[in-house]
């Protein structure tokens, strides 16, 4: 056995960022960005109108009020998108949407709120303004050579705000890993066919495919491969060659029957580990070389609990080196135990699942019910693993380190 540290280095020393390239920022959100990104014109591009209302020249309305009006002639009207060409002049105004530039001679704008219809073609205003009220300068938000973005950003909706407003229409990235998954096992049936005798539902493509949809991944689905060699082959030697790494599970634990350690063997430089953790404890991981690439492949336990783990603590970490992140890894937090969690001395590091919420003060972390390495249902009412020591266990009441899988539904949102 080896500790899941070394398990883990070895796989992210195989799993270099992928090359850069311009993606579409509709596709951007969630990638690292591979370059600084430097404005090229200012945001706002001109001075332009914070409120819908009137632009002035603050000196004409200096002592408006509401019993004290101050009456303008009105000489024109600008939306957003068109421009007034003509200068104002004293006691004119021009009517102003938000956005629009405001006009040469004008210093203020004063909210359509505090004006009153005076006759066909004047408006009473009935607030003052100071110089620049109601005004936003151009380059108060971006100076053109300002840079918006530095690299090595994760980009988030905001930041493609940004990219937007500045005109970019793409973005250099480290691109989304393109993620083969496959399901091995001649027990195994589609969900939605029907059951024969000994025959289960194949439970961990959809685990999988999940996962890695929210690590960012694009999902490229290989199906369910029988425990037929050449089968086999042929689903990773294709898959090879359209992604750029492969996710199996089943077949790398020590049962009979297994044809994707041979055939794996044979296309892929492995390493076959037994990993010391519970669950989760086989582990497989090699890099196949095609004609095109070095596609890391990551081969996962069966058992459903175990191949959620496996990937948890080892793809997702080399995946997400592979996306060009540097936080790979889920966020760790110290958490009271609201029951024991009870072990034997056994050399391994066990993970069992937890469910952790944050009280206002301290994590609290629940044991779910069933712990077996085939007992999904529990599972799922989890939302972290605990990170429990070798040792005899810990009591109601201690504390134990967790890895938070969704620290959303710790930290009490909704
Ligand atoms: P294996 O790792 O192939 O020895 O499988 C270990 C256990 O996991 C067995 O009970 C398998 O039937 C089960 N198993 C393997 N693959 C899947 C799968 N894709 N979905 C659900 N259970 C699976
Ligand atoms: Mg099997």
């Amino acid at each position: 056995m080896i500790p899941l540290e070394e398990a883990r280095a070895h796989v992210l020393a195989h799993c270099p960022a992928l090359a850069s390239r311009a993606v579409a920022l509709a596709e951007a959100v969630g990638c690292v960005s591979a370059a600084p990104v430097i404005a090229g014109l200012a945001v706002p591009a001109f001075r332009n109108a914070a409120v819908d209302g009137f632009a002035v020249r603050a000196a004409d309305v200096a002592t408006a009020a509401e019993a004290n009006p101050a009456r303008l002639r009105v000489v024109a009207t600008v939306a957003a998108g068109a421009t007034f060409t003509g200068s104002l002049g004293a006691g004119e105004t021009v009517r102003i949407m938000t956005g629009a530039p405001v006009p040469d001679g004008a210093d203020a704008v004063v909210m359509v709120e505090r004006s009153r219809s005076s006759g066909p073609d004047h408006v009473e205003l009935t607030a003052r303004a100071a110089p620049h009220d109601g005004v936003r300068d151009a380059g108060d938000d971006i100076r053109a050579g300002d840079t918006v973005v530095p690299a090595g950003t994760v980009l988030t909706a905001a930041h493609l705000g940004v990219l937007a407003s500045i005109g970019r229409a793409d973005v250099d990235v480290v691109p989304r890993p393109v993620v083969g998954v496959l399901s091995t096992g001649d027990e195994l049936v589609a969900p939605g066919q029907f059951l024969r005798p000994g025959q289960i539902h194949d439970s961990n493509r959809a685990v999988l495919a999940a996962l890695l949809a929210s690590t960012g991944c694009t999902v490229v689905d290989l199906g369910l491969i029988r425990d037929d060699e050449e089968a086999v082959a042929t689903a990773l030697t294709e898959g090879a060659a359209r992604c750029d790494a492969l996710v199996s599970s089943g077949g790398v634990s020590m049962g009979d029957f297994d044809v994707i350690k041979l055939v794996l063997d044979k296309v892929a430089d492995m390493r076959w580990m037994q990993i010391a953790m519970r669950p989760a404890k086989p582990f497989a991981f090699g890099v196949l070389t095609s004609p095109s690439r070095a596609v890391p492949v990551f081969g996962l336990p069966g058992n459903p609990v175990s191949s959620l783990v496996s990937f948890e603590l080892l793809a997702r970490p080399g995946l997400r080196r592979m996306a060009g992140h540097e936080r790979l890894d889920r966020p760790r937090v110290r958490a009271v135990l609201e029951a024991a969690l009870p072990r034997r001395v056994d050399g391994k590091l066990h993970l069992p699942r937890v469910s952790v919420r944050f009280d206002g003060t301290a994590f609290r972390a629940a044991p779910v019910s069933a712990q077996g390495s085939h007992q999904m249902a529990a599972t799922a009412g989890a939302n972290a693993l605990a990170l429990l020591p070798d040792g005899d266990g810990l009591l109601a009441g201690e504390e134990v380190e967790v890895l938070l899988l969704d620290a959303d539904s710790a930290l009490g949102g909704s």
